[in-house]
């Protein structure tokens, strides 16, 4: 790791966390106990986007640390054999979205929230600069992307923001909500893991890779060789 690198992605990702200290840009700030700017590696080579923080995550300031933060954690350090605090961790809004505003049944951001929050992702990404991001569910795969298509269509397809690749999959939640441990939507998910470890060991991608800005379609080379990735079925 270059340490010069990360040392200047740090004071800019801590100079751009002070900047939004107190945000009211957008009606969740009238519930939100804490903004949830997100954390790990400012040099990470792998980045995981959900869609916002849950109660656990507004109560503690952080990302991803309730139950779909508990299987978040195993795809990354069972699954990639990665440690946490390797990749990096955000989402698209900073403060918790709840239904009616009443703080209690969380629900997916509204366009005016994700339009008002979502410039301090993107600021995110071009300080870290990831070699692969990975979006969590529809709302932060349509939001990055650009794009109305559902996650079932899209996950498991390499796409590209500002020319990183972007690897859409399922969010953990859903995989709770769908049988957990014993969900047959894990074998999925690990589907689409698989392709980031080999693109992160040999630089491949297989199928096909949409340009959003460009609506175009690149050919990529196509080789499955899934066997000879590192890691496991978390
Ligand atoms: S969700 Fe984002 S834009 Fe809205 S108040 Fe929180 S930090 Fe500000």
């Amino acid at each position: 790791m270059d340490s010069k690198n990360q040392t200047v992605k740090t004071v800019m990702l801590e100079e751009l966390k002070e900047s939004i200290a107190g945000c009211t840009a957008c009606k969740l700030s009238t519930t939100r106990k804490n903004i949830v700017f997100g954390e790990g590696n400012p040099d990470a080579r792998v980045m995981f986007i959900g869609e916002g923080p849950g109660k656990d995550e507004d109560i503690q300031g952080r990302p991803f640390v309730g139950r779909a933060g508990i299987l978040l954690t195993a795809i990354i350090e069972k699954g990639m054999k990665l440690r946490r605090s390797d990749v990096y961790i955000g989402n698209v809004v900073k403060c918790r979205p709840t239904v009616n505003l009443e703080g209690t049944r969380d629900r997916p951001p509204e366009d005016d929230e994700k339009e008002a929050c979502g410039g301090y992702l993107k600021k995110q990404i071009s300080i870290i600069r990831p070699e692969v991001i990975i979006t969590l569910g529809n709302p932060a795969t349509r939001f990055l992307l650009n794009t109305k298509q559902g996650i079932t269509k899209m996950r498991g397809t390499w796409y590209t923001y500002e020319g990183i690749p972007v690897m859409p999959t399922f969010h953990p939640s859903y995989i709770l909500r769908n049988g957990g441990d014993s969900s047959p939507l894990k074998k999925l998910v690990w589907e689409d893991i698989k392709k980031v470890l080999e693109y992160l060991e040999k630089g491949i991608r297989d199928a096909e890779d949409v340009d959003n800005e460009n609506n175009e379609t690149i050919k990529l080379t196509t080789r499955h060789n899934n066997d000879t990735v590192q890691g496991s079925l978390f």
